[in-house]
């Protein structure tokens, strides 16, 4: 398959000013890393009139950012029972809430800047592969109801009617939810923070950060940027930087194929409404279409590693599963990104110093909650302490078994990709 890179990067609009570090510099927060979370730290940052830099190694949206499904979906990929299992009540509760109004931040703050990035309210639609997977759902509906969330559960007919494929035996629908062009997004951000004053440098990885007195010292391109306060949001996309907490997670591979513009009468049968969609199955999947009317079709596996074909063949068959009427529509892009999973699937923010949060390990949800979590780490760091954040600070976070656990899940999408036709196995 010969197909151009991400389609995010093709379809961005408006970048910002390709800016390295080449000089000193001071500020009240420096940021390391210019993705969701990052850039809206950045943003909160500026907005509350503090000085802020953001090093960041590559462009903006380099890492899971700029590679991702774009579905704004509320709340965390685990059911909010098991939030609250792993967390406790009173924790679990408040990272439910303030995460159940993860879209609405999202789609104020495109509405506030004006960010051009294809953004759609029309709800997303958890799509059940199986029988089993539609009682998943009621469970979802169940769970999810008792947090006030304005869940819809729908039969099989209507899920038809919405999707245009007859494979599936139902969906979840949230309202709150959408879609947006993730780099196009992410973008966004840091141009809004620019306008409000901050300073963004890319293509300047940092190389080590230290503590000095009582100021941080971080290192790129052969200078420093000294600044009380330091958050570090690398996530999956992590470039060593010594003397800095390494986020600890396992790599979870995901890979897109988009179809060239459907045609208008395609388009008409294909996602109608332009929900964005992932399914029930273990070895998960998505759809979406774009402004373009491209289909996009996305799933676990690593098509830059050795099941890479695999994964590419899977895509075909699945396309021609779910909407046989396409026929031979191509595939014009394919991609794939790094998710950091942790073992709970919960993200963290660990205080590895004074003044200093990692906050990372989002586990393949990371709009919304890059935007909140960035958002109330700036807010934590910059004054409000701690409580700011819709989570719990940790002093340490370990990971064990990090690689075997990654092989294990390229592995199970190699498998599943290898001897399944499509979503319904
Ligand atoms: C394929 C895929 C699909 C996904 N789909 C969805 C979805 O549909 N919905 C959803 O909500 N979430 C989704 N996610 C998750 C979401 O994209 C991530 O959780 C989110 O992008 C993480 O944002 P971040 O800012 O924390 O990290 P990133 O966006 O990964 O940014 C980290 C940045 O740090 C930079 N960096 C690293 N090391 C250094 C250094 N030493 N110095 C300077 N800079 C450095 C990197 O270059 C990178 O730009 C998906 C993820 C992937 C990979």
């Amino acid at each position: 398959m010969s197909t151009a890179g991400i389609l995010w990067e093709h379809t961005n609009g408006e970048g910002i000013p390709e800016t390295r570090l080449s000089s000193g510099k001071e500020a009240d927060l420096v940021v390391i890393g210019g993705g969701f979370t990052g850039c809206s730290a950045a943003l909160q940052a500026a907005r509350s009139g503090a000085s802020v830099i953001v090093l960041e190694a590559e462009t903006i949206a380099h890492g899971g950012s700029g590679r991702n499904v774009g579905l704004v979906n509320a709340g965390l990929w685990l059911p909010p029972d098991d939030v609250v299992a792993t967390m406790g009540e009173a924790a679990g509760t408040r990272l439910i809430e303030e995460l159940g109004q993860g879209p609405a931040t999202v789609f104020s703050l495109v509405q506030e800047f004006a960010i051009a990035c294809e953004a759609v309210q029309n709800g997303t639609l958890h799509l059940a592969h199986a029988p089993g997977g539609f009682r998943d759902l009621e469970n979802r509906f169940r769970q999810g109801n008792r947090f006030g969330a304005p869940l819809q559960l729908l039969d099989r007919d209507e899920t038809i009617r919405r999707t245009g494929s007859t494979e599936f035996h139902g969906a979840l629908l949230d309202p709150r939810a959408g879609t947006v062009q993730p780099r196009a997004y992410c973008n966004g951000l840091a141009r809004a923070a620019l306008g409000l004053g901050a300073q963004i440098y890319q293509n300047s990885p940092v190389t080590r950060v230290e503590r000095a007195g009582k100021s941080w010292r971080v290192h790129a391109n052969g200078e420093v940027v000294t600044a009380p306060r330091l958050l570090l949001a690398t996530n999956a996309y992590h470039t060593l930087a010594e003397g800095a907490y390494a986020p600890e997670y396992v790599v979870v591979n995901y890979c897109q194929f988009a179809t060239a513009p459907l045609t208008e009468a395609q388009r008409a049968k294909v996602l109608p409404g332009r929900e964005g969609c992932w399914d029930t199955a273990l070895v998960m999947s998505s759809i979406r279409t774009d402004e373009s009317g491209r289909l996009i079709v996305g799933g676990m596996g690593n098509t830059d590693g050795p099941a890479a074909q695999i994964h590419a063949r899977w895509a075909r068959r699945k396309l021609q599963r779910l909407y046989p009427d396409l026929g031979d529509v191509p595939f014009e892009h394919h991609w794939r990104g790094k998710i950091a999973m942790t073992r709970d699937h919960i993200p963290k923010v660990v205080e590895f110093g004074p003044d200093a949060y990692a906050v990372f390990g989002y586990s393949g949800r990371g709009i919304c909650p890059g935007t909140v979590i960035g958002t109330a780490a700036a807010k934590a760091l910059l004054g409000e302490g701690p409580d700011a954040l819709p989570l719990p600070v940790v002093r340490k976070y370990a990971e064990r078994f990090k690689k075997l656990m990654g092989a294990y899940y390229e592995f199970g999408a190699s498998l599943t990709h290898a001897t399944r036709p499509g979503l319904m196995g």
